[in-house]
């Protein structure tokens, strides 16, 4: 971040206790944060929580995971439960936060959660996924993108027991 998103003006590195260097805006007098995307990914389990949902969007050829981005002044846990629905059609159940980590190529930090449908029929699915899936985890686990953010999520969750 070169300018200040407020009012176009060059920005300064300045110290700011307990942070260290922070751009600052000379002309607001105020410290800009670097600004990235905040979305959810899920791996959704059937209500028997033997079976992963896998999708298909945008064309690609890959499977992935559900994922959306988390509107601003919503909370984690609400879109999780929005993107599964505006998506798939599903109502979740019980969910769990997994873990973090950020995509550079879209400037977002991605928190995986896990969450449990309460039914497993998929006719409510919206247009903008081409084609979804429930796999048995070991399916899910060769079928879903290589060297994905999405495969790194499902892996971290098999490892770590399958909360
Ligand atoms: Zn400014």
């Amino acid at each position: 971040m070169k300018y200040c998103m407020e009012c176009g003006a060059k920005l300064e590195e300045r110290f700011l206790e307990n942070e260290g260097m922070i751009p600052y805006c000379p002309a607001c007098q105020a410290f800009r944060f670097p600004v990235f995307s905040t979305a959810v990914s899920m791996i959704v389990l059937s209500p028997g929580r033997d079976r992963v949902l896998l999708i298909k969007q945008y064309g690609r050829p890959a499977y992935i995971l559900v994922a959306g981005y988390i509107n601003k002044g919503e909370d984690a846990e609400h879109a999780v439960r929005r993107e599964v629905r505006e998506e798939m059609g599903l109502t979740v159940g019980q969910l769990h936060y997994n873990r973090s980590e950020y995509f550079p190529n879209t400037n977002t930090l991605m928190l995986n959660f896990t969450c449990v449908a309460e039914e497993d029929c998929l006719d409510g699915m919206t247009a903008e996924v081409d084609e979804a899936a429930w796999y048995p985890i070991e399916e899910a686990r060769r079928r879903i993108k290589p060297d994905s953010l999405a495969q790194r999520f499902l892996e971290d969750w098999v490892r770590a027991g399958q909360n």
